[in-house]
């Protein structure tokens, strides 16, 4: 596969977390109809593209034992709530990615 591909396959990836993140139920049917660049909040799209520039790559961090994917810094137990509540996207105060919870990663990559 060549580097491209490779970049087009890992973005499709982050943005389906970042749409999974703005799903509520009621609209998970609805939104899977649709193009996945069109499901994203427009600001969202160009947090994540602005990102993914100044990161080099990975813009979407998980949350892995309450702290960064990306940089090992703790993320704040009321900070991981909300995200667990999907209510909008947060980016980490320290490096800058989109957070994501562990259960929306979990569940994009499942098969
Ligand atoms: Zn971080």
């Amino acid at each position: 596969m060549d580097e491209l591909d490779q970049e087009l396959k890992e973005r499709e990836a982050d943005l389906k977390e970042i749409i999974k993140a703005n799903e509520s139920e009621e609209n998970i049917l609805l939104a899977e109809r649709k193009k996945i660049e069109d499901q994203v909040k427009k600001p969202d799209v160009s947090v994540y593209m602005r990102i993914r520039k100044a990161k080099k790559g990975k813009a979407v961090s998980t949350i892995r034992r309450s702290a960064c994917s990306g940089c090992h810094n703790i993320v704040p137990s009321q900070r991981q709530l909300e995200i667990r509540r999907n209510a909008r996207i947060f980016t980490c105060e320290y490096c800058g990615r989109i957070l994501i919870s562990q259960e929306i990663a979990d569940e994009v990559e499942a098969p």
